[in-house]
């Protein structure tokens, strides 16, 4: 999830401190997604804060971090500076190779971008207009295909507003197929089934960070609160789910611009396996590797 620190207790500025999570809130004893949470190993989620600053001098942002995320490389140390949002040529030739992505497919495991893009996206794309960003660079790269408006219909893939409104009121597809947020987590834990690892990338928080708007930010964590639930329902005991950001955004609308504040693992699964992988998560380049382990080892 783009743009989500972990922040203060403060409804004057915190969406989490608005918000009525009660999914989220069940899975961390009554406790939401704030600095004070963590760390947190209750009997069904983990909660440890992760440093995206990586020792470097300014705000952190999407390019370096999310490309960290996939390589566990410290890229914004080695590079000297954060960047974003999309890639620069310094930023994407870390995304050649070594990504989770392309590393997976090496290993001869089966591993995908869960979003399904509207076909704007690629025409985009296609026509030089529009960059790729670190997570579709990186699947691209490691030889993978992007989710289409096909798949989209066909379930394969989910709409990056989980529920598929979006589909209808901002990419002119009338007709597209709408779910609630609750079967939207359930077609999340039965996409993620079919894969080794999984990714869905969700980037509307950092959108409502950057505009400072609450009411907008409580009703997409409203959202999301109703994915998780179902998330959780329809998880097994083989699945061990990772939420966690680039960058701190929207937990401080006080200012539009991206925060040094720790960003969220959130990790919900089997106790010991969830102790595992949170021992050594200090900051975003600790990420991959525990993923890497995760997968690989199991
Ligand atoms: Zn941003």
């Amino acid at each position: 999830m783009d743009g989500i620190g972990l922040g203060e207790n403060n409804q004057g500025i915190n969406p989490f401190a608005n918000a009525e999570m009660p999914n989220l809130k069940s899975l961390l004893d009554g406790k939401s997604l704030f600095k004070e949470t963590a760390p947190f190993h209750g009997d069904h989620a983990s909660l440890v804060a992760v440093d995206p600053n990586v020792g470097v001098d300014g705000l952190p942002q999407s390019a370096t971090g999310q490309a960290m995320l996939l390589t566990g490389v410290n890229i914004s140390a080695e590079l000297g500076y954060h960047y974003g949002p999309k890639p620069n040529p310094a930023v994407a030739e870390f995304l050649k190779d070594g990504t989770l992505f392309s590393r997976f497919v090496k290993a001869g495991k089966k591993t995908a971008l869960l979003n399904a893009y509207p076909p704007r996206y690629f025409d985009g794309i296609d026509s030089g207009k529009r960059l790729y960003s670190s997570i579709p660079l990186a699947v691209t790269n490691a030889g993978l295909n992007l989710f289409r408006h096909e798949d989209f219909l066909a379930g394969r893939a989910l709409s990056a507003d989980f529920t598929g409104a979006g589909w209808r009121t901002m990419l002119g597809f009338p007709d597209a197929p709408v779910t609630d947020e609750h079967q939207a987590g359930r077609k999340l834990a039965s996409l993620a089934k079919e894969y080794d690892f999984s990714l869905f990338e969700y980037w509307a928080s950092d959108y409502a960070g950057h505009h400072q708007e609450m009411d907008k930010a409580v009703e997409l964590m409203e959202t999301f609160d109703g994915v998780l639930g179902g998330l959780v329902e329809a998880m097994d005991d083989e699945m061990l789910v990772l939420i966690t950001s680039d960058h701190g955004n929207m937990e401080d609308l006080s200012t539009r611009r991206h925060t040094d504040a720790d960003v969220p693992a959130l990790v919900i699964g089997e106790k010991i396996a969830r102790e595992e992988f949170t021992r050594d998560m200090k900051s975003l380049i600790d990420v991959a590797p525990a993923i890497w382990n995760m997968v690989i080892e199991n």
